[in-house]
């Protein structure tokens, strides 16, 4: 069965093929570089991370453009309020965005495109509106696109405009929610703004046209699959499909992918409200970044998330859970021989995952699979049902997993040392809770260095040298490694 997605376009759950052979041409609306990322940012590009690495285990070709957004009202305004330029205020919090993106083994597009890369394009775009009568000029050297010449307006967010006000205009980029109105394509320049000289005249672009030309520059004038937050639905994609459709005259995107807003202990995230989070702010509240990723991962993309604490905790079990699994297998010793039974449950899982997936990408249906597998394998394990040769089978649907979902390799100490190594740098060593500072401590030791001292452990057991062997024991503690004796020998794990 094919993947089957919803196209916010059509309205319906429709099979999906990609316009050229087996290449996928994606697009996802990037951050706004204006702050540090929050969870409910992170929620969608974690939703663009799955599909994206779905695609690929999939056996599609992948061509994934991101932007980022690094000029806009509300970085000028912070910026002139710092007294620096737009570039030297969003460069930290480009890096602090990758960051956070690799913290949650979010993975690279092929581009990611600054928009501030790509002035001069957009103004050339905004010239072919123009030549094209979808523009104008207004006398202070603004550019805005007339509506009333695109009849489709209102085609993706599904909203009649039907009687609207030619010629009334907004030069805000996100505008009231049901009205349609002539939006800005280019803003002229303000004294102490950012601005740059074009063949259109001087100014800065909207953040609709910067969408429309980065996508089209890398991807071809139509192209497979645009994905972004509910939010963007209109005006900003809306928009995106007028300016481009209009240009060219082609079908702008085959499928319009939006992600579902997510919600925290059931109220819209705000900063007034105090439920706002980054990724930064969980870390050092003591939150492992695997758990975070579970979370945001586990509930489907078309549903709402309500992320709340309570939920985290069950997320790091989760985690947990299947860490462990994976750690039984690899360390237990198993009779010789296979079970038919055990390699059929490992088929089944894996079939499962992938229909689960396919299935509008229910990552809670794939969870749900796995999960099954876990619980029935452990309790064979449990009465010695498992093989040698089952356990390649049962390794390879948790690879399988984990080309999807990365929560299994066990990093997290490593990530949450940078985490603070940051804060020490930005003053806020008072944010970093102890159970932060604790899982920190456990990445200052390489896992060449903790088998080395396990090895040393388990010969200073064999000779009775039980000083030395408790001595390892606590040094390895210290740093947050804990040794389990099982009926195979010792293991070691973070904590
Ligand atoms: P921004 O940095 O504001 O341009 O947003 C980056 C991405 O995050 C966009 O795709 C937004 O739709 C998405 N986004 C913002 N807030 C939320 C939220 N609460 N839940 C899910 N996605 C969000
Ligand atoms: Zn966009």
């Amino acid at each position: 069965m094919p993947l089957q997605l919803f196209n916010t376009l059509s309205g319906k759950v429709e099979e999906f093929h990609p316009l050229e052979d087996d290449l996928v041409r994606m697009y996802a609306c990037g951050p706004t570089v204006y702050d540090y990322g929050h969870i409910g940012n992170f929620r969608t590009f974690i939703v663009v991370d799955t599909l994206r690495r779905f695609l690929k285990q999939s056996g599609y070709k992948l061509k994934h453009v991101m932007n980022i957004t690094d000029v806009d009202d509300k970085i000028i305004r912070n910026a002139a309020a710092l007294g620096v330029s737009v570039q030297d205020y969003t460069k930290k919090y480009k890096q602090a965005f990758l960051e956070d993106a690799d913290a949650l083994n979010i993975q690279h597009p092929e581009f990611l495109v600054n928009a501030t890369d790509h002035i001069q394009e957009m103004a050339h775009f905004i010239a072919g509106l123009v030549e094209k009568g979808y523009a104008y000029r207004t006398d202070d050297g603004s550019y805005y696109f007339r509506i009333a010449k695109f009849p489709e307006y209102g085609k993706l967010s599904k909203k009649d405009f039907a009687g609207m006000n030619d010629g009334a205009r907004v030069d805000v980029d996100e505008y009231d929610k049901d009205n349609a109105r002539d939006f800005a394509l280019w803003k002229a320049p303000k004294p102490g703004e950012a601005q740059w000289e074009t063949e259109i005249g001087p100014g800065r672009p909207g953040w609709h046209i910067e969408c429309s030309q980065m996508s089209m520059k890398y991807l071809g004038e139509s192209f497979d699959i645009h994905a972004g937050g509910e939010d963007l639905i209109f005006p900003h994609h809306e928009n995106e499909i007028a300016q481009s459709e209009a240009l060219t005259g082609k079908p702008f995107v085959h499928v319009w992918v939006h992600a579902r807003f997510l919600l925290v202990e059931g109220e819209k995230m705000a900063k007034s409200a105090g439920n706002f989070f980054t990724v930064r702010d969980l870390i050092l509240m003591g939150h492992k970044p695997s758990s975070i990723r579970f979370l945001l991962m586990s509930v489907p993309y078309r549903k709402q998330l309500n992320f709340t604490f309570d939920g985290l905790t069950q997320a790091a079990n989760s985690v947990e859970r299947l860490r462990n699994f994976k750690l039984r297998l690899q360390t237990s010793q198993f009779a010789d021989g296979g079970n038919v039974i055990i390699a059929e449950i490992a088929e089944r899982t894996s079939a499962e995952m992938r229909a689960g997936l396919d299935d509008d990408l229910n990552t809670a249906r794939a969870l749900g699979a796995v999960f099954d597998m876990v619980r029935d394998v452990n309790a064979a394990a449990d009465a010695g049902e498992v093989r040698k040769a089952n356990v390649p089978q049962l390794l390879r649907v948790l690879e399988e997993f984990e080309e999807i979902f990365a929560v299994l390799k066990d990093d997290d100490a490593a990530k949450v040392r940078a985490t603070v190594e940051w804060a020490k740098t930005e003053g806020l060593e008072n944010k970093i809770s102890p159970q932060t500072a604790e899982l920190a401590k456990a990445a200052a030791l390489s896992d060449a260095d903790v088998e080395q001292l396990v090895a040393e452990h388990s010969q200073a057991r064999k000779t009775r040298d039980f000083a030395r062997s408790d001595a390892i024991r606590a040094q390895l503690a210290e740093n947050g490694i804990i040794l389990e004796n099982t009926k195979d020998g010792v293991r070691w794990r973070r904590k």
